[in-house]
């Protein structure tokens, strides 16, 4: 490990701790070279919710390739990302951020790095668990899953919600009834899947 001087932003440095070994892990991981990127900005400035972000997109890519680890999967960056490709689109070395992301929410997970965006994961576990359960998204268990795990319940959002719910209700938008496919047991493989992969 060795310290690196790295400017956050115009009047912020920070010294943090670099693992050399990250960047490779990083890249045969996602299979994304990052070496390939020169800074420019690109990616940056065509991101919807950069302005979100404690580090830009470019500025992970950065860190990736100082080895910053740290700093990486502690960042709300790599949970903000909402995966739109906006950036990939656009960046002159194809380099595809979202995936890169991806992965490093899996390294962060895997290390038991607390989420700097805790309600991100928790919404993602949720999304899935109806599809898992049923085959398709059900968007009432996916909500009231939610509310239940981030602990996010207040009467204010329950009223907004249960307004919501009903105007999509009388639009034929949402279901009160689970949907159900008939292969239930193919979409319990994929799960299983992609588990024994993240395990690997
Ligand atoms: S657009 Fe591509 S090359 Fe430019 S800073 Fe972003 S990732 Fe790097
Ligand atoms: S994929 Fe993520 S980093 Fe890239 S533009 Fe979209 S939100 Fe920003």
């Amino acid at each position: 490990m060795q310290l690196t001087s790295v400017s956050v932003t115009k009047n912020e440095s920070r010294q943090l701790k670099s693992d050399p070994l990250f960047r490779e892990e990083v890249e045969a991981l996602s299979g994304v070279n990052i070496s390939r990127c020169y800074q420019c900005f690109t990616c940056t400035l065509g991101c919807p919710v950069a302005y979100a972000m404690d580090y830009r997109p470019n500025q992970i890519i950065r860190l990736c390739q100082l080895g910053l680890k740290d700093a990486v999967l502690g960042s709300s960056t790599i949970w903000i990302c909402a995966s739109c490709e906006s950036c990939v689109t656009r960046c002159p070395n194809e380099i595809d951020i979202p995936h890169l992301m991806d992965t490093l929410h899996q390294i962060a997970l895997r290390e038991g790095v607390p989420p700097k965006e805790p309600a991100v994961p928790i919404f993602h576990r949720a999304f899935v668990e109806p599809i898992r359960r049923f085959g398709r998204q059900y968007e009432i268990m996916m909500t009231v899953l939610f509310i239940l795990k981030a602990r996010k319940f207040s009467f204010k959002d329950l009223r907004t919600n249960a307004s919501l719910g009903l105007n999509m209700m009388k639009r034929r938008k949402l279901k009160l009834t689970p949907p159900l496919i008939k292969n239930l047991a193919a979409i319990e493989e994929i799960f299983e899947k992609a588990e024994s992969g993240e395990q690997k």
